[in-house]
């Protein structure tokens, strides 16, 4: 079965000489190889301050911290993304407010935000889903004409990009993960992209424990609330192999992404994605509506081809409901939405079978 979702890890004979000299020497704890990841994460996203952290919820957390979101705060936020994104806002005891999607993308409507901003407001979070990247200068101006942070969860959308940057750079705050199944994987991890240097510091006493590692223990003195949120030197170790490969390992996404763009076009019972202007996907899934679903699965599936819809709509969970919501466009998204393989262990005769299925119909 050609799987949906597949873990990188680099060839042993280029992994382990690092790994090994991280995992003897003597410090393994966050040290000399987080700083030297965080620095060379900084230059792949090409702006910002990278905090490395033990997972993208950390990231998350942290970047809701940071926006300044309260006990009882309302955080606007998508039903269609992973369940991090919305349980996050959960711990900072803030509040989930549903905005409905775009027809054409799935990923949250400007205009929905528009209608669910309220004095309760305090955060936006966006996410990429499926490596789209949201309708950035949209966002950017109800996030200033409103003066409300935004947070971009882009865990799905390392490498893509708006007006040629790429994602970390368009707001305040984006989050990425690097859990097994991403992009990038560092075992587990994350990372939280801080635009601002001041924020960037207060990061970082955050994620360890509302301690300063600038001054030596005895002369702290915690003020905030702070968590066990760092990374250590053995999966930054892993990081710094990673990024040596990682402009083609996206590289790979995209070009089977496009690939699947162009061959798909004008198949009957296929509807495709749009695109926002100036964005460049990086495609972690590729996503498509069609037809009978259910029949679809089913037909992919005896042909060796895992497709599937991936996620459960977040508000159907009771937890995360905090105020239910009509959202018609996602209702008519969901419907038709499914996912099919494109990583980097996808090849051009894996996508030309996929192609062959579809034209055929099911
Ligand atoms: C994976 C993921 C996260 C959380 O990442 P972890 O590293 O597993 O904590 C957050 N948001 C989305 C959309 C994700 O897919």
């Amino acid at each position: 079965m050609l799987p949906l979702i597949k873990t990188n890890i680099p060839a042993k004979s280029q992994l382990m000489p690092k790994l090994e000299e991280v995992l003897y020497s003597g410090y393994v704890a966050q040290g000399d190889v987080v700083e030297e990841f965080e620095r060379k994460f900084e230059n792949y996203i090409g702006g910002g301050n990278t905090l490395s952290l033990n997972s993208g919820t950390a990231a998350l957390h942290i970047a809701l911290i940071l926006a300044g979101v309260k006990q009882g705060d309302e955080v606007i936020s998508t039903a269609l993304t992973a369940e991090p994104t919305n349980v996050a806002i959960k711990m900072v005891g803030a509040k989930v407010r549903w905005a409905d999607v775009d027809l054409s993308t799935g990923n949250i409507s400007p205009e929905s935000i528009e209608k669910a901003i309220n004095s309760n407001t305090k955060a936006i979070i966006v996410v990429d889903y499926a490596g789209i990247p949201v309708n950035v200068s949209k966002i950017q101006e109800i996030s200033k004409k409103y003066n409300i942070p935004v947070i971009e969860d882009a865990a799905h959308a390392l490498g893509a990009k708006f007006r040629g940057k790429r994602t970390g750079n368009h707001f305040p705050f984006t989050i990425y993960s690097f859990q097994a199944i991403k992009h990038l994987t560092t075992i587990d991890g994350g990372a939280l992209q801080i635009l601002d240097n001041n924020l960037y510091n207060k990061g970082k006493i955050i994620r360890w424990f509302g301690l300063d590692k600038n001054i030596s223990r005895l002369e702290n003195d915690i003020q905030i609330q702070g968590y066990k949120y760092h990374m250590n030197n053995v999966n930054a170790a892993i990081g710094i192999v990673q990024l040596e490969n990682i402009e083609s390992i996206v590289q790979k996404y995209i070009e089977n992404g496009k690939y699947l763009d162009e061959n798909l076009k004008g198949i009957d019972g296929v509807e495709l994605i749009e695109y926002y202007p100036d964005t460049e996907p990086s495609y972690w899934l590729y996503t498509l509506k069609v037809k009978n679903r259910d029949a679809f699965v089913k037909m992919m599936a005896e042909n060796g081809i895992m497709a599937s819809e991936l996620h459960k709509r977040n508000d159907l969970h009771t937890y995360l409901n905090d105020f239910p919501a009509d959202l018609p466009n996602l209702d008519n998204f969901y419907q038709n939405m499914v996912h099919i393989p494109c990583g980097w262990w996808v090849t051009k005769e894996d996508c030309d079978k996929m192609i062959e299925l579809m034209k055929k119909g099911w």
